[in-house]
């Protein structure tokens, strides 16, 4: 019989919290190997937006500090149970910030508003994004292996934009069409890499985010071993965990850790057994607008079964999807975040009862935190309704629907009518198809028509803080977050609780060590990213609040690890002596 592979850290998964594990590793010393059980690299982090929320990141010098960003996540944070986790994260993150940059990967700060702009300690600087990277730099065998971005992230599911190519289309800005066209121009007019690829060599958000670290490690030597999916964790009798056991193609292998396993094998989005076991409003794993054959729990249930505790599992990143068919293509490309568009002017949403129960415009997290109390409270949400009039279909998406400048009605499916999208001439009609109370809908629009004529919402305030306005429409006075619903056809989206991955797996402490049940390390046992509780408990502070900590305790269970094996080896050495 072989003898198994050993490596000083073995890591599972190969998103933003397990690429920065190994990097660092390796950094430090340490052999590395990334088991990754999809057939590409990346993880969901690479077909997100990108957005890294880093407090206290000292990229500009206009004066955040360690005891700003604690006073914003201590008003916010209630429930995280662990407060020197949450310490160690706005400590750690700009050291891990300054490590990731020092490597050579580029950041940029973006000016957006944290998610709860008017707590103590807000700002608008947090968030950094990434300029745009040559996928080709990982080589060309490599750089199609590397998970493709969200379909929305890319014009006709095909085209690279950055993120401020994507607001401008989204919303039609200015110049939307020159940059439509600049955008196609440089894909067609590639003409070396259109001789070899589909694949757009424009590295853009999560992609240039993940292209710069897997540039980093590809030059370190670490590939990650794809098609490898972790089926359990191997321990001695003590409980110390040796490595794990893993699955390819069918075949199973055991691998060894010396000095630590990392799970960063994500969440459990995927998983309907763990969502209804955590969930009180489980949910169908379809609405999650994360890749479906990735994250499935199955590193927390491996955690569990040797000891292992679980935090913050009640929620998942909510953001309002809705479902638009694709011909042939996978869950991933039908589902439509619409996160931005369910907060424009001239539009409402409701529950089943025809009655609102959110400020639209709020962050994507909290929008869904309110469809599942709401759902809790009535039992007529989840889906909710998304109902607007002529005017927003002429400017906005909703969901995966175009604005009628791009899909014009004629345009649209006729299975789709009245079923992915329902569209009436007056309002009361509208109800009747949606199975909406008529009075309570029409009282509902004439409410909003009234607060857009004043620019005032009384009930929850829409476009009443920097955040809203954000993504509210300049052109729309007094308030860009409310236009009135006046003018014929109306339409209405079924929208649903959907996702980014889950906000809470196993318990692991301020050094990325798993916890058992009596809040014990597991030995050489570490999780990091959306497969650990996140630090900020149910809350969300601001764009990048996932990435950033994902990175931040992948960081920090390789220095911890590394750390220890320093003291192993120096142990070692004197007991040599
Ligand atoms: C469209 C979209 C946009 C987003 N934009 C942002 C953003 O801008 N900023 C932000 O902070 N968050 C964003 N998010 C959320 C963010 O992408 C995730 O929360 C984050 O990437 C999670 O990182 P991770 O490393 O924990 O997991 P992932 O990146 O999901 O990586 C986990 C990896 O583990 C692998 N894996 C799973 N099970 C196993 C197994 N058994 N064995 C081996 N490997 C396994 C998976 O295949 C996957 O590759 C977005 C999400 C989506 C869907």
């Amino acid at each position: 019989m072989t003898e198994p592979e050993i490596f000083d850290v073995v890591v599972v998964g190969s998103g933003a919290a397990g690429a920065m594990a190994a990097l660092r590793a390796s950094d430090q010393g340490l052999s590395v190997l990334i088991v990754e059980k999809a057939q590409k690299f990346g993880g969901t982090s690479a077909t997100s937006g990108g957005v890294m929320w880093i407090p206290n990141h000292n990229l500009n010098h206009e004066g955040d500090s360690r005891a700003q960003a604690l006073e914003y996540l201590g008003s916010l944070c209630t429930d995280v149970g662990q407060h020197d986790r949450l310490e160690a994260y706005v400590d750690q993150a700009p050291e891990m910030l300054r490590y990731l940059t020092a490597t050579g990967v580029k950041v940029i700060a973006a000016n957006w508003p944290d998610y709860f702009p008017d707590k103590p300690g807000a700002r608008a600087d947090r968030s950094l994004i990434c300029p745009t990277f040559d996928g080709r730099e990982l080589g060309e065998q490599r750089y199609p292996l590397m998970r493709e971005q969200y379909n929305r992230f890319k014009l006709f599911g095909r085209y690279a934009m950055d993120l401020t190519e994507t607001f401008t289309l989204m919303a039609r800005a200015k110049g939307w069409r020159s940059t439509a066209a600049r955008i196609l121009r440089r894909y067609w007019t590639d003409y070396d890499t259109r001789r070899i690829s589909r694949r757009d060599r424009r590295f853009t958000q999560g992609a240039a985010l993940m292209g710069q670290i897997y540039k980093q490690l590809f030059g370190r030597g670490i590939e990650p071993r794809l098609d490898t999916s972790l089926e359990s964790l191997l321990t001695e009798t003590n409980g110390r965990v040796t490595g794990i056991a893993v699955s390819n193609f069918g075949r199973t292998y055991e691998i060894h850790a010396r000095h630590g396993v990392v799970l960063a094998a994500g969440g459990f989005e995927w998983n309907q057994e763990l969502r209804d076991r955590f969930y009180k409003v489980p949910g169908l794993t379809r609405h999650s607008s994360t890749p479906e054959d990735g994250n499935r729990g199955e590193a927390l249930i491996a955690g569990e079964s040797i000891g292992a505790s679980v935090e913050h599992t009640g929620q998942g990143w909510w953001i309002p999807t809705m479902n638009l068919p694709a011909p042939g293509a996978s869950n991933f490309h039908e589902i439509h975040q619409a996160a931005f568009d369910v907060g424009r002017p001239h539009s409402v949403c409701v529950n089943r009862n025809g009655v609102r129960f959110v400020d639209e415009a709020t962050g994507y997290d909290s929008f869904g935190q309110a469809m599942v109390e709401d759902q809790l409270k009535t039992g007529a949400n989840t889906p909710c309704w998304l109902v607007f009039d002529a005017t927003f279909r002429s400017k906005f998406s909703a969901g995966g629907l175009m604005p009628s400048i791009v899909t014009p009605d004629r345009k649209i499916p006729s299975d789709w009518w009245d079923h992915y999208v329902f569209r009436a001439d007056t309002i009361d009609a509208l109800a009747e198809k949606i199975k909406v109370p008529q009075d309570a809908l029409k009282d509902t629009v004439s409410k909003m028509n009234e607060y857009a004529r004043v620019g005032i919402d009384p009930e929850f305030g829409r476009g009443g803080n920097i955040y809203d306005r954000f993504f509210g429409d300049a052109t729309v006075s007094p308030n860009p977050c409310l236009g009135p619903i006046e003018k014929p056809p109306f339409y209405a989206v079924p929208i649903n609780n959907g996702d980014l991955g889950t906000k809470g797996g196993l318990r692991a402490d301020a050094r990325a060590r798993v916890l058992d049940k009596d809040c014990e390390p597991i030995p050489n046992l570490y999780a990091a990213g959306n497969c650990s509780g996140n630090p900020f408990g149910s809350i969300y502070p601001g764009a990048g609040g996932t990435i950033g900590p994902a990175l931040t305790f992948g960081y920090v269970a390789a220095n911890d690890i590394a750390a220890r094996a320093g003291n192993q080896r120096g142990t070692a050495t004197q007991q040599g002596n």
